[in-house]
C-alpha cells in the first residue's frame, strides 16, 4: 500500500547518515580521494533538508506537494534505461536520477570520484555503499526540491542502500523489470557507445547509421568495459545475490509491481497504465 499520511511527500528527517558503515579501505589509503567529494555532498544534503523541514512546518496541508518517489529495479542490461526514457516522455513532471549515468559522467570527466569508481565499474563490482548513499541523497535533493516526481534508476542496489533511502524518503512506487538472463546477455553484446557524448546504440534495434560510427560526430563506437561478456555475467550474478532481495523488501511494503517480458515496447504499456493508477501524471 502507498503511504498516505500527510508526511508521505516529506523527506523524513533523521540524523544522517544512519546506515553508513565504516569507510572502505581505499579511503584510508588515500585520505583525499572520495572523502572530499562526500563531505561536500553531506553538507549540501543537510542544509537542503533542514530548509525543507522548516518550510514544511509552515505549509498549509492543501499546499503539500504531491510528487512521488519512484524506483525502477531490474537486472543490468534489462531495459531500465529504455523504460525510464519512455516514462520521462509520458510523465514530464518526472526527474530522472540514474546512478550509472552519474558515475559514468564522473568517469568521463575524470573527477576523483570517477577515477575511484571506474575500477569497481570496470570489474563489474558495485561501488561501495557509503559512496553511493551520499552521492544519491545529494543528487536527489535538488530533484525533490524542484517539485517534480523522482525516478531513481540503479539505486538502491543493496539492502543497506534501501534502508538509507528509507530513512530519508518514502518510496511509493517501484517498477520491477523481470527480463530473462539470456535475453540480456544477447542484448548487451550488441550495445556500443560513443564515449565522448554517452550516446548508446544497439545493433539489434537502434543501430548507428554507419556501422561502428557515432551518428553525429562520425567517431568510433566502443563497447563499455562493463558490457564485456565476462563482466556482464559477473554483474548478473551480483544482481541475483545482492540486489534481487530488494524485490522482496519492496513487495512486503506493498509498493512494487513486477513486469515480465523480453521487449521493452511490449512491457511499457502495462507500466504506463500502472503508473497512472498510482497517481503519476
Ligand atoms: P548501471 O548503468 O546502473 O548498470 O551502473 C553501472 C555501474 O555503476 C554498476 O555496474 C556499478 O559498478 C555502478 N553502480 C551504479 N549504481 C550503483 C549503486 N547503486 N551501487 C553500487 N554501484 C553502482
Amino acid at each position: 500500500m502507498m503511504t498516505m499520511n500527510i508526511f508521505s511527500r516529506a523527506i523524513r528527517r533523521h540524523k544522517f547518515p544512519t546506515a553508513v558503515s565504516p569507510w572502505p579501505q581505499f579511503l584510508n589509503e588515500q585520505p583525499n580521494n572520495l572523502s572530499e567529494y562526500v563531505s561536500l555532498s553531506v553538507r549540501s544534503f543537510n542544509s537542503t533538508s533542514m530548509d525543507r523541514s522548516a518550510s514544511m512546518a509552515d505549509t498549509d496541508l492543501n499546499d503539500l506537494p504531491n510528487e512521488k518517489f519512484m524506483l525502477i529495479l531490474g537486472k543490468p542490461g534489462g531495459g531500465k534505461g529504455t523504460i525510464s526514457s519512455k516514462i520521462l516522455k509520458d510523465f514530464p513532471g518526472m526527474e530522472h536520477v540514474s546512478t550509472g549515468d552519474i558515475l559514468r559522467q564522473h568517469v568521463r570527466e575524470e573527477t576523483k570520484l570517477g577515477k575511484e569508481a571506474k575500477a569497481y565499474m570496470d570489474r563489474g563490482d558495485l561501488v561501495p555503499d557509503e559512496v553511493m548513499i551520499r552521492l544519491v541523497l545529494d543528487d536527489s535533493m535538488s530533484a525533490i526540491d524542484s517539485g517534480k516526481h523522482l525516478l531513481l534508476d540503479g539505486f538502491p542496489r543493496t539492502i543497506e542502500q534501501a534502508i538509507a533511502l528509507d530513512e530519508n524518503i518514502d518510496v511509493e512506487v517501484v517498477v520491477d523489470l523481470n527480463i530473462p538472463t539470456e535475453t540480456i546477455v544477447e542484448r548487451i553484446a550488441d550495445r556500443w557507445i560513443h564515449p565522448a557524448s554517452g550516446r548508446v546504440y544497439n545493433y539489434s534495434y537502434n543501430p548507428p547509421l554507419h556501422h561502428g560510427k557515432d551518428d553525429e560526430s562520425g567517431e568510433d563506437l566502443v563497447q563499455r568495459d562493463d558490457d564485456k561478456p565476462k563482466t556482464v555475467r559477473k554483474r548478473l550474478e551480483a544482481y541475483d545475490k545482492v540486489t534481487s532481495p530488494l524485490i522482496q523488501y519492496y513487495a512486503k511494503k506493498g509498493v512494487l509491481k513486477t513486469f515480465s517480458g523480453t521487449m521493452s515496447d511490449k512491457i511499457y504499456p502495462d507500466v504506463k497504465e500502472w503508473l497512472k493508477k498510482m497517481g503519476l501524471n
